[in-house]
C-alpha cells in the first residue's frame, strides 16, 4: 500500500461480516500490521486481553453487543485508539460514540486506503504522547496513573501505546 508507509503494530479488527473483516486484514498485514481478527464482542475482549492492540477497529453491527457498550468496555481497558467502521452515520450516535472513547468513525463503504492511513495518524499520535510515559519509566516513575509500572509486560495491564512490541 503505496500511501501507508508502514504499521508496525498489534491492530485488532473487530467485525462480523467475513469479507470485510478479511479485506481489512489483509490489508493491514500488507501494510507490516500484527492483525488479530474477532467476530464477536466476545471474541474482542478475549482478544484484546490477549494481545493488547494498540489500535481497535470497531464495527457497530456486532451480533452480541451494541457498539456503543463494547466501545466503553474496551476503553475501560486500553488507551490505545479506537476506529469506529459503520454503515450507520446517526450524527447521534457518532457523538454517544465519541463520548464513550472512540477517536474516529469511518463509514461504510470505505476506502481501505483511507482506513490504513488514519490507522497511521492515530498510531503515529499515540506514540509521540507516550513517550514521556516511556522516559518516565526510567527513573522509576510512572506519569501513568492506568499504568502502574510493577505490572509493565509481565501479563497484566500494558499501556497500549508504549510503542512496537518486541520480535
Ligand atoms: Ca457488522
Amino acid at each position: 500500500m503505496s500511501t501507508v508507509s508502514s504499521l508496525q503494530a498489534t491492530i485488532l479488527v473487530i467485525e462480523d461480516e467475513p469479507a470485510i473483516r478479511a479485506a481489512v486484514a489483509d490489508a493491514l498485514r500488507e501494510a507490516g500490521a500484527d492483525a488479530r481478527i474477532a467476530a464477536t464482542a466476545a471474541d474482542a475482549i478475549r482478544e484484546s486481553f490477549e494481545s493488547q492492540p494498540h489500535l481497535y477497529i470497531l464495527d457497530l453491527g456486532l451480533p452480541d453487543k451494541s457498539g456503543v457498550d463494547l466501545c466503553r468496555e474496551l476503553r475501560a481497558a486500553s488507551d490505545a485508539p479506537i476506529i469506529i467502521l459503520s454503515a450507520r452515520a446517526s450524527e447521534a450516535e457518532k457523538v454517544a460514540l465519541l463520548r464513550v472513547g472512540a477517536d474516529d468513525y469511518v463509514t461504510k463503504p470505505f476506502s481501505v486506503a483511507e482506513l490504513l492511513a488514519r490507522c497511521e495518524a492515530h498510531l503515529r499520535r499515540a506514540r509521540a504522547t507516550a513517550r514521556p510515559v516511556d522516559d518516565a519509566r526510567n527513573r522509576r516513575v510512572s506519569l501513568n496513573a492506568r499504568t502502574p509500572p510493577a505490572r509493565r509486560g509481565a501479563g497484566g495491564v500494558r499501556h497500549p501505546t508504549a510503542g512496537p512490541r518486541p520480535g
